[in-house]
């Protein structure tokens, strides 16, 4: 199910596209500048090459993220920023860096009057831009800027950035003024621009067609709601148990969507979500109006078990966590061929065991094994007090070869560090263990 190139060719892929700038200046023929020089034009050239593969890596292109998980995009465009903004800073210094080390006084008195110069604006609106666009992601949620707020400035000013960028590069660029390169900044600047126009202005317009409505939605336990959404007449959505769809309730901006797991299991006509009252929009799911339009878009995500593999599958799950495994268990009762399955699922209090009943059953019928725990408050029937400890993933995997079983781990980030090094020291090779994290930040 899940489209995608594989990591390999990913990251084969990603360097080739930072380095080529750097390849076609070297293959230009100009004869070779100062060091220092060459040193600032070459962080330009390559940190102008980052800029613009930043938009690829929205996460909602399944050719990237398909195989390794928005998570892993997200981390990489996180650390691409990151390192962006430091070699953009160092390209101007680079010019000056031998005064700089002699007589720093007098080099920054020169970049001062180097950057105050009028052919190099578009340079300095680009790298203040850029500034704002590293540090506003950084500090969001310590300056309380609203995510679908920040999403939408996180755009428009990262790619009007890389349009001032590639202005400064065809305006003073050494090497950027010839063919090659030249059409390279151009070509790349407007595959940022396609790849924003897709994702924020023709996806949402096909994916608002496609006709989804809230079907029902009820409550599940403290904090906790059930929403399906079906589209009548028309066949299941093909995905695979575990991935995740975007989903805007209502007319929203393109920006404002929010993602949640699919619960349900593939081949079910309702599609349905958990979700949990964590902040603006979720505190609002439980007065939805049924029948209201949702966008969907979907399927997404990479924490999906390979129906080749055959191996134990250990599913663990804390808190809100459990509505991507829950899909999972019902996609695997439903296989004649899963196999053993066990489920260990914890949370705060017995109320917040969410679908207690159905586990049980599904558990007795199909034989596979069921580990619920409680942190506080009273127990319920089949629960055991405590946190997802060693010691309760110990007696999940009893009887299972850690080197033939896969585990799935979805909960708070915490939660899943623990749990993660306490399979590990169960034997599972560190491959085995696949999560999904709920936040980027
Ligand atoms: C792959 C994935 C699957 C998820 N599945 C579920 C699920 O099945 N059930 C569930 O209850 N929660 C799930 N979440 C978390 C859920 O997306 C957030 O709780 C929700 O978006 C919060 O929105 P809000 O407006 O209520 O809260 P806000 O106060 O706006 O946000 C709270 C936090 O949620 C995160 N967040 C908010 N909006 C977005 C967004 N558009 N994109 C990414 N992160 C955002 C940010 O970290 C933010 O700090 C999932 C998250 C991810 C990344």
């Amino acid at each position: 199910m899940t489209r995608g190139l594989p990591p390999w060719l990913l990251a084969v892929l990603f360097v080739l596209a930072a380095c080529a700038p750097l390849i076609l200046a070297l293959a230009s023929g100009e004869p070779p500048e100062a060091v220092q020089v060459e040193l600032g034009i070459g962080l330009g050239l390559a940190s102008l090459a980052l800029m613009l593969l930043q938009f690829a890596h929205s996460g909602r292109l399944e050719t990237i993220a398909g195989r390794i998980g928005i998570d892993r995009t997200m981390r990489v465009h996180r650390s691409a920023g990151i390192a962006l903004a430091v070699m953009v800073l160092l390209h101007p210094l680079a010019f000056v860096l031998p005064p700089l080390l002699t007589h720093p006084e007098l080099a920054l008195r020169g970049l001062m009057g180097m950057l105050r110069a009028e052919r190099m604006q578009s340079g300095v609106i680009a790298l203040v831009l850029l500034l704002v666009v590293v540090a506003a992601s950084l500090a969001r949620s310590r300056i309380g800027l609203a995510y679908d707020r920040w999403r939408a400035l996180h755009a428009a000013l990262g790619l009007a950035a890389a349009t001032f960028a590639v202005h400064h590069a065809l305006r003073v660029g050494l090497y950027s003024e010839a063919a090659p390169l030249r059409w390279f900044w151009l070509g790349g600047l407007a595959l940022a621009a396609v790849a924003l126009v897709w994702t924020w202005g023709i996806k949402p317009i096909r994916d608002g067609r496609a006709g989804w409505r809230v079907a029902a939605v009820a409550p599940l336990g403290p904090d906790y709601w059930e929403v399906a959404l079906e589209r009548p007449s028309r066949a299941p959505l093909p995905f695979a148990a575990g991935q995740f769809a975007w989903l805007a309730f209502g007319r929203r901006a393109p920006w404002d969507d929010n993602p949640f797991s699919i619960a349900s299991a593939p081949g079910d006509p309702r599609l349905a979500f958990v979700i949990r009252e964590a902040g603006d929009l979720t505190r609002t799911i439980g007065s939805l109006p049924i029948g209201s339009d949702v966008r969907v878009d979907a399927p997404h995500g990479a924490f999906v078990l390979d129906p080749r593999e055959r191996r134990a599958v250990l599913l663990i799950a804390g808190g809100a966590g459990i509505a991507p495994i829950l899909s999972l268990w019902r996609d695997l009762a439903s296989r004649p061929d899963a196999g053993a399955v066990r489920l260990v699922y914890g949370a705060w209090t017995a109320e917040r065991l969410l679908y207690r009943e159905q586990l049980t059953r599904t558990a007795a019928e199909k034989g596979f094994g069921l580990f619920l725990r409680v942190d506080e408050g009273p127990l319920c029937a089949g629960a055991t007090r405590g946190i997802l400890d060693e010691a309760i993933l110990r007696a999940a995997m009893d009887g299972l070869d850690p080197h033939r079983t896969v585990a799935m781990v979805c909960g708070p980030t915490p939660m899943m560090l623990a749990v993660a090094a306490s399979l590990e020291r169960l034997g599972l090779p560190p491959a085995a263990i696949r999560y999904e994290r709920f936040d980027y930040d």
